[in-house]
């Protein structure tokens, strides 16, 4: 820095330079042009180096190249989209820095860790936080004084006062929480119960791995838990219950008592409640079982494989962060019992909340799926926009008409169903709730799918309450909290 302040200063000095001193000035022009060209050449250099090479040298995690990046630029910020920081790296008057969560565990699987290896979005965006768009000059500058620049921040979609809302509402109980924009994919709060302080991920890492601990705290439960889905499950059929009767569904009717015998299968309704008859509106609305089983088991076991792999089970999901795929796996020559099962979401199917969300996404914004997506823009340390991500349909899983008698029966699950908890003045909402079992003998996991407004849907949500209950009165509530909490603002 020195050594350019003096040419700077030379040069300046050479305007009414003598006759006599020409040659000098001369040569100490060229020096300045040199200079000016290296000083060139760096910022071509240091653009060519973070714009092409970046991608491929970044997210090699095994390169070496990795570790000077690390050196050369301060890991940028993780924040909302109204500034909230959710991750940053402090540094200490000794140069020491520290990667700092402000909200602790709230955000702990989706914001994730950068130390003992790398999760959630400070995996996804690592290269981002690594790469810096700086003014060059300063850049170069800095550089040269062998200061670090800042790299650039990821905005995330995230939306603080729902993530803390969710995480609030499921309290200490184990579950996850999934809110999306179903217009655009936007992921507005992922939470995963219990969760880890990414503060002290290294001082607690060997508890949290050792083999004596159970609770699954680093398993992102939105993304990775494998759960029946229960009576959310029913979306699926009468889905495909609609698809095989797409003239004669409204005059389905059945009588129950409770519960419903085939051959020496019985099938019973929560708490064994007999509904006495039901239509299939009411049947949904009431999560009736016996009408479930009994329509369902008739369905063309193929078709409804396909239906299901349509709607994402079996499949690749569109999302960028690692998940666990769902299962359907009800064969075509199923016995009558894997039959009468899978039709209430019990037997071999599986879903992660996160795929629950995607379904109920796609029936709110009319059968078309978008793409959920957790980064919005990236912006450099001054905050100027470097790049923006654009909401991408994945495609169409139902046609609109469809989705219009899905939304049409889970808006009375709400109204006059299992789903009264989420019944406001504030807003409309259509849903559908479960109860799972999961092994003999203990409480089931409670489900919530559903989205609101149910004409112009702008929050779908899915919630699960591991051995909660049921899902009107432990998962209900906790969507209840969330819808609230965005409508009332
Ligand atoms: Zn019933």
């Amino acid at each position: 820095m020195r050594r350019l302040r003096m040419l700077f200063k030379n040069k300046t000095a050479s305007h009414d330079a003598p006759a006599g001193r020409q040659d000098a000035d001369r040569s100490m022009l060229r020096l300045t042009y040199l200079v000016a060209a290296v000083f060139a050449g760096m910022i071509l250099y240091e653009g060519w180096f973070l714009t092409i090479r970046r991608e491929d040298t970044i997210n090699n995690s095994y390169n070496a190249r990795l570790d000077s990046f690390a050196e050369r630029v301060v890991r940028g910020k993780i924040v909302s989209g109204d500034g909230t920081v959710l991750a940053e790296t402090l540094t200490g008057a000794d140069g020491s820095e520290t990667r700092s969560y402000p909200y602790g565990s709230v955000f702990s699987h989706v914001v994730g860790y950068s130390a003992m290896g790398r999760t959630g979005l400070e995996n996804l965006a690592h290269f981002y936080l690594l790469s810096s768009h700086v003014n060059p000059i300063e850049h170069t500058l800095r550089e040269l004084m062998g200061e670090k620049n800042m790299g650039d921040a990821v905005v995330t979609t995230l939306d603080p006062a729902l993530q803390q809302a969710a995480s609030d509402a499921l309290g200490n109980r184990r579950g996850a929480v999934v809110v999306m924009d179903p217009g655009t994919g936007k992921v507005l709060a992922m939470v995963s119960k219990p969760g880890f302080d990414p503060n002290t991920i290294s001082e607690n890492w060997n508890s949290l791995v050792s083999p004596d601990n159970t609770s699954g705290q680093l398993l992102n439960r939105a993304m990775q838990g494998l759960y029946p889905p229960g009576s959310t499950f029913k979306t699926v059929i009468l889905l495909e219950y609609i698809r095989e009767h797409p003239n004669d569904y409204n005059e389905f009717q059945f009588e129950c008592d409770g519960s419903y015998e085939d051959g020496d299968y019985t099938i019973r309704c929560y708490h064994g409640n007999a509904h006495g008859t039901q239509n299939l509106k009411e049947a949904f609305a009431n999560s009736c079982n016996g009408a479930f089983a009994y329509l369902g088991s008739g369905l063309d076991a193929a078709k409804l494989a396909a239906t299901a792999e349509e709607l994402l089970f079996n499949c690749d999901m569109p999302v960028a962060l690692p998940y666990t795929g769902s299962s359907f796996a009800m064969e075509k020559d199923a016995d009558r019992w894997e039959r009468l099962q899978t039709s209430i979401g019990q037997g071999k199917t599986q879903i992660t909340p996160l795929h629950n969300a995607l379904l109920a996404a796609a029936i709110a914004n009319g059968g078309t799926l978008m793409k959920p997506y957790f980064i919005d823009h990236i912006e450099n340390a001054g905050g100027d926009r470097i790049r923006s991500f654009q909401p991408a349909a994945y495609g169409s899983l139902m046609t609109a008409e469809e989705a219009a008698v899905l939304t049409e029966m889970m808006t009375e699950v709400v109204t006059v169903g299992t789903a009264s908890a989420v019944k406001s003045e504030l807003y409309t909402a259509a849903a559908k709730t479960g109860s799972a079992e999961f092994e003999f003998g203990r409480d089931t996991h409670a489900w919530f799918i559903g989205f609101a407004p149910a004409e112009a849907p702008r929050l779908a949500v899915s919630v699960i309450v591991e051995e909660g209950g049921s899902g009107g009165a432990a998962a209900a509530p906790i969507a209840r909290r969330i819808f609230d909490t965005y409508f009332s603002r």
